[in-house]
């Protein structure tokens, strides 16, 4: 399967990608998980990424492209398509990603986009909590861990992204509406856009996406 999850931040689409892509075995491709790890790497191109994602701004078009690109050309992708995470997230990346398909004679199957209130969205990625061992995603309400600041799964250390305070998540929701909402009537027009609500619970977002993939015709 090929999917795109389109959405604000904070609509769950990295919770989503997770789950959908260990239990469909589809490689989930995060453009902001790459851009963390190349951000921590040391190098140049890492501190200049760093400059973007503190103050919530994306990062240039020609440097995600060409990271999603070499991205797709791997074999597992080529096996078992993907499930697109945090890209495109301009007209220019969706451009640039419906292209280089095509020259590979694919197509998205589909494109997903959790329409979320800006409510759910502050309470989301205030007290949005990761583990910087193994990336599981956690809440301090809504999805606690038993030990406080210690990741269920792996023992990792828990913390906060710094683009996760409240006067950064309306920075990128501003930057969202202003550069990456144009996509929903792109795919809309294409006849590819499903919608499905990102303030539902976790587990009962999974269950609509699975029911809706089936009667695509997708699993
Ligand atoms: P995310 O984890 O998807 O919220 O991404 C974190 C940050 O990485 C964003 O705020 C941007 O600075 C950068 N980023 C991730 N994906 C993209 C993209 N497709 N285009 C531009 N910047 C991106």
């Amino acid at each position: 399967m090929r999917l795109v999850l389109l959405g604000p931040p904070g609509a769950g689409k990295g919770t989503q990608a997770k789950v959908l892509s260990n239990n469909l075995k589809i490689p989930h491709i995060s453009t902001g998980d790459i851009f963390r790890e190349t951000r921590d790497s040391g190098t140049e191109l890492g501190d200049n990424l760093a400059d973007y994602m503190k103050k919530g701004l994306l990062v240039p078009d020609e440097i995600v492209n060409q990271i999603v690109a070499q991205r797709l050309q791997k074999d597992d992708i080529k096996d078992s398509g993907f499930i697109l995470d945090g890209y495109p997230r301009t007209r220019q990346q969706a451009a640039v990603l419906d292209e280089s398909l095509e020259k590979d004679g694919i197509r998205l199957d589909t494109v997903i986009y959790m329409k979320t209130s800006n409510e759910t969205i502050l309470l989301r990625l205030t007290g949005r909590r990761v583990c910087k061992r193994c990336g599981r995603i956690f809440h301090v309400k809504n999805i606690p861990p038993k030990q406080e600041g210690i990741c269920d799964f792996c023992g990792g250390e828990l913390y906060q992204r710094e683009d996760d305070t409240r006067e950064t998540v309306l920075k990128r929701l501003e930057v969202y509406n202003d550069q990456t909402r144009e996509l929903i009537d792109y795919y809309d027009q294409k006849h590819m856009l499903n919608t499905v609500s990102g303030d539902m619970e976790v587990r009962k977002l999974y269950d609509v996406l699975y029911e809706l993939f089936g009667k695509e015709g997708l699993l």
